[in-house]
């Protein structure tokens, strides 16, 4: 990886060559902030640009590089295209499941549902699965060894780590090796590089919501409905990240693995970018606090960071509430 100063010096080059090619159209590139009028206030917000230079070494597959876009509002916009490494630059991968129920919290990652808590996969949670979801078909480990059962082969895992558990797999804990998938597969993200407030929100749906800056995908959702209804435990490391043969390596919720840009006033660290542009921080300020003041999307403005969310709680299986702005087509 290059050094940052060497690449902000390419960025300027780069910056002044799209200025001499394309004309004052692009004069955005120049400036890092600008003011845009809220349509549905008469307050300005403030919006910051996407900074390409702080991803964390390593966790980008290829070097940034901008091209012109259509946004779902149908503005034509410069975007960034971000290709990760699909592996995490600043932490190890798993561990995902306990092997005998006699594990402790140290040894297994962790299961969300959505419903508010957040559960370490030990050995007693295993147990407690028939009692916790109220069905006696939970049954994940031998009763005689206490051997947990676990998706690992590849076999396994490419039938398992799927929406459409194969009924085979019912009843196991289900993790995949990083190896299956080549170390890690990289991810192309086409984000707007002045993110664009539209007058109604989005619905973050059924892709991705954006990425991390230690090169991770922000998932959808988890499936936890088909994946507690086919008796499977889809564990997460203790980084709320997981590994499916699709996407690879990829985070379910904000464990705090992810925070790498410490802000200096107090402010919950940012932790990477939605795709609409709009950087994405943690749940809680320095203080403990949860800000109060965020919108249905979980974002509010400030007069250093400009339009911003902040995470959800792991628990709650998700980052953001909604898109605030535009996404690229
Ligand atoms: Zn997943
Ligand atoms: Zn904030």
């Amino acid at each position: 990886m290059i050094n940052r100063s060497r690449r902000n010096i390419a960025l300027s080059i780069f910056t002044l060559i799209a200025l001499i090619g394309c004309g004052s159209e692009d004069s955005t590139l120049s400036s890092t902030t600008t003011e845009e009028t809220d349509a549905t206030s008469t307050a300005s917000t403030l919006i910051v640009e996407v900074d390409p230079f702080i991803f964390e070494s390593n966790a980008l597959a290829s070097e940034i590089t901008t091209e012109t876009c259509t946004l779902t509002n149908g503005d034509e916009s410069s975007c960034y295209r971000i290709n990760i490494a699909g592996v995490p630059a600043n932490h190890d991968i798993g561990i995902f499941c306990p092997t005998n129920i006699s594990a402790n919290a140290d040894e297994a990652g962790i299961w969300f549902d959505g419903n508010g808590e957040v559960f370490d996969i030990t050995g007693d949670f295993i147990v407690s699965l028939a009692e916790l979801y109220n069905d006696d078909h939970w049954q994940l480990y031998d009763e005689g060894t206490g051997k947990v059962n676990i998706t690992d082969t590849y076999a396994s895992c490419d039938g398992a780590a799927r929406p459409n558990v194969e009924e085979q797999y019912q009843n196991y804990c289900v993790e995949c090796s990083i190896d299956y998938v080549d170390g890690g597969i990289s991810a192309s993200f086409l984000i707007p590089i002045t993110p664009v407030i539209t007058t109604s929100s989005n619905s973050v749906g059924h892709a991705n919501v954006g990425v991390a800056l230690n090169g991770v995908e922000l998932a959808a959702p988890a499936p936890v409905d088909a994946i507690l209804g086919a008796y499977t435990i889809a564990a997460f490391d203790d980084c709320a990240g997981h590994i499916n043969l699709a996407v690879g390596y990829h985070y379910h919720g904000e464990a705090g693995c992810s925070q790498t840009q410490v802000q200096s006033d107090g402010h919950a660290a940012m932790m990477g970018y939605a795709l609409d542009g709009f950087g994405i921080f943690g749940m809680l300020n320095a203080d403990g606090n949860e800000p109060s003041d965020l919108d249905q999307c979980r974002g509010h403005a400030d007069d250093i960071r400009g339009y911003h969310y902040h995470a959800a709680d792991v628990a709650e299986n998700m980052f953001i509430g909604c898109f605030k702005g535009a996404i690229a087509r």
